[in-house]
């Protein structure tokens, strides 16, 4: 396989090279001024597109074609229509027109709107996005689409990250024009690192919470968890290796640049990285990363589990969102260079990022928010829920030495170096590591590490592009009436970094001061998502994202509201699950136990023996299940309690529902460990965890 990967990668794309090939030369052109600027397409050049694209989709096997999109579930959703057109002498032949490329309409009634599409008013259509090639997957022709419905309100996902990626484009060039620069257009690029866990199909099979649920809802700690460190960059395990091996395959035809792949810190929990793409590519490619990741894990025996905390005592998965912004010319705009002029251009994008990252911190942590990451944020293992940021010692310093006005000198290095701007040369190796930050520069980029590992990352890197473009527009605004450009723009980044200057901590992100002093600093500490999502409709966002065209207020209230109710689902049916398994499994289980040896007891003293041991734990297993059983009451008459309305129900199941599922689990957990192995009724960490 291995001498073949360059003739697979991207088989399945119809990618620049195969528009190239298949495309008359106008029809090429016009398709990647398309791509690239995003000007508006000629039906006639799609209907040839299109044709040119069915040519090439049944020759790759296809007999099918999709708007693949990403409405408000997370997931991706496609409907299939076959290429087939009845001729009137009863033969078919396969067709598929520009419009049927451009425009889809798939019922929308049944996807999650927030209220925004009465049920009557069914109809949404889908738009082909230009910018991410269609694909072939399943013998299906997938045809990147936003969502949207009639009244013209976004149902999905991908349509805010256009147009926060046009609007960050739109600033970006506007300061950039400053410094003299002519860019027509500016990317956010992202490379999202994937983390992921493999256990056995016919364990799973056998724990009704995983499978209804994502994630353990019970389970004692195994005598043997993460603490030997032996996991993290460990040797992979043949039958692990072989589910590598094969997803590699798989994603390199979709074109997808699968890059890094080691053993994560957690027993069975893996990673993925890619190579970055922009912002938009990136996320479709992840959102398939995660829909390739479980089909081959199917094909070897495995389940891949992509739940932010599948298990309580070992490390959660994330997805960390490594993010940074580049001009067309390929210019990384986050990386310091090497002359005083590109180090002003390099603070002035680093303050717009520092101020958006202060002024929105609230957004970052709503994009971040969902029933699953809460067991993840501010737990001892992953970010913090409180959103600040690293810039390392070096970059830290020459941060301070601005807000302070003093010369910048770092030991063994040149003194600062004064500049077009007054500016400090930045030192290059500027890229330590805090693992514990949630928001780290990494040298040339950031990366944000709150998100879940079940996340579609396009509402992160929406709340990231529109709140960088805002401090971008701010900065132009002043800076375009400067008359002394270069003093304005030292002013301006002096003063800005001063304002916002409590974002920045390169502190122990996990140590027990950190929450009071942020309190101080005046950060915001959202520890749950019903208290996170209450602000994303804030006034200030609201303004922000009016301001950049990128959410109207409608659209913000109706993804609150399908956050929310999506959270209080998920809390619902996990308490309902826990409630199966404690009547149906492991009551019986406790009760059975404990019978059995009330039976040994029995029969032992019938022969004259007497078995106090047995008595004894005859009768504390009855004690510990009578409490287990008023555990288990206590969740139901929880679950029954839950308040009528929305907001008040999520705070509720924050409150109320998830604590008593917690105190079930405890007391449980406890049995587990007085119970026989025979008698448990499914399999355990021990099992799961560490399969061979
Ligand atoms: P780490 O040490 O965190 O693993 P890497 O350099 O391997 O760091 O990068 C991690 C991820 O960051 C990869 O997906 C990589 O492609 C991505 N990345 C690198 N440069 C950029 C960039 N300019 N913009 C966005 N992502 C980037
Ligand atoms: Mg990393």
């Amino acid at each position: 396989m291995t001498n073949k990967v360059p003739e697979l990668f991207g088989s399945m794309v119809f990618n620049e090279a195969v528009m190239k090939e298949r495309l008359p030369k106008d029809v090429y052109k016009a398709l990647k001024c398309t791509i690239r600027q995003g000007t508006a397409l000629d039906p006639q050049v799609a209907g040839v597109v299109a044709n040119a694209m069915k040519d090439w989709a049944i020759e790759k096997g296809a007999t099918h074609f999709t708007h693949w999109f990403q409405p408000m579930t997370g997931i991706t959703a496609e409907k299939h229509d076959s290429f087939i057109s009845p001729c009137s002498d009863g033969t078919v032949i396969m067709e598929f027109s520009g419009k049927e490329l451009i425009k889809g309409e798939p019922d929308a009634s049944s996807f999650p709107s927030g209220g925004l599409r009465a049920t009557f008013e069914a109809r949404g259509y889908t738009a082909w996005d230009p910018t991410s090639y269609a694909f072939i997957k399943d013998d299906t022709l997938c045809i990147p689409t936003a969502f949207c419905s009639y009244t013209g309100q976004i149902l999905d996902k991908k349509t805010p990250l256009l147009r926060s990626m046009e609007a960050i484009s739109k600033e970006a060039c506007r300061v950039l024009k400053l410094f003299g620069k002519n860019v027509t257009r500016v990317t956010t690029t992202v490379g999202p690192e994937q983390e992921y866990f493999l256990i056995d199909k016919e364990d799973y099979k056998k724990r009704p919470d995983l499978i209804l649920t994502g994630r353990t809802l019970f389970g004692a700690m195994p005598p043997k968890g993460q603490e030997m460190e032996d996991h993290y960059f460990g040797s992979i395990r043949p039958r692990v290796k072989a589910f590598m091996s094969e997803l590699n395959e798989e994603l390199w035809k979709l074109g997808i640049n699968a890059k890094t792949e080691h053993n994560e810190v957690a027993p069975s929990q893996h990673e993925m990285a890619p190579i970055f793409a922009t912002a938009n590519i990136a996320t479709d490619h992840n959102q398939l990363t995660m829909e390739v990741m479980k089909k081959v894990a199917n094909r070897h025996g495995f389940v891949c589990l992509l739940h932010e905390k599948p298990f309580e005592g070992v490390n959660g998965s994330g997805k960390h969102n490594n993010w940074s912004i580049s001009t067309d010319k390929g210019e990384n705009l986050l990386d310091p260079g090497s002359t005083p002029a590109e180090n002003a251009q390099f603070l002035l994008f680093l303050t717009a990022v520092i101020k958006a990252v202060d002024d929105y911190q609230d957004l970052l942590r709503i994009s971040v928010a969902s029933a699953g990451n809460d067991h993840r944020l501010g737990a001892n293992e992953a970010p913090p829920a409180i959103v600040s940021m690293y810039v390392g010692d070096e970059l830290g310093a020459v941060i301070k030495s601005i807000i302070a006005g003093e010369e910048y000198k770092s030991e063994g290095r040149k003194a600062m170096k004064i500049g077009v701007s007054a500016l400090p040369e930045i030192p290059q190796d500027n890229s330590d590591r805090n693992r514990t930050s949630p928001f780290a520069f990494t040298g040339n980029k950031f990366e944000f590490r709150m998100p879940g590992s079940s996340f579609n990352i396009a509402c992160t890197n929406v709340m990231l592009n529109a709140a960088v473009a805002d401090s971008l527009m701010l900065f132009a605004e002043e800076l375009e009436k400067a008359e002394d450009f270069d003093a304005a723009l030292a002013a301006l980044i002096r003063r800005e970094l001063a304002a916002h200057q409590r974002i920045l901590f390169n502190g122990n992100g996990y140590s027990a001061e950190w929450p009071i002093e942020a309190e101080k600093r005046g950060l915001m500490n959202l520890r749950s998502t019903p208290e996170a999502v209450i602000h994303y409709t804030d006034e200030k966002n609201v303004a922000m994202f009016g301001r950049h065209g990128i959410y109207t207020l409608t659209e913000m209230k109706s993804r609150q509201e399908i956050t929310i109710e999506e959270y209080v689902k998920t809390i619902h049916i996990e308490a309902l699950t826990s409630l199966d398994m404690l009547k149906k499994q492991i009551v019986p289980a406790c009760i059975g136990y404990s019978k059995e040896l009330a039976e040994t007891v029995a029969v032992k003293k019938s022969i004259g023996v007497n078995a106090p041991a047995e008595v004894a734990k005859v009768q504390v297993l009855t004690a510990k299940t009578a409490e287990l059983i008023e555990k288990q009451e206590a969740l139901e008459a929880a679950v029954d309690g839950a308040p009528e309305a929305c907001v008040d129900k999520a705070m509720y199941c924050h409150e109320a529902v998830i604590p008593a599922m917690e105190a079930a689990r405890k007391v449980a957990d406890e049995l587990e460990m007085m119970v026989s192995k025979k008698a448990w009724p499914f399999p355990t960490y021990a099992d799961l965890l560490f399969y061979v």
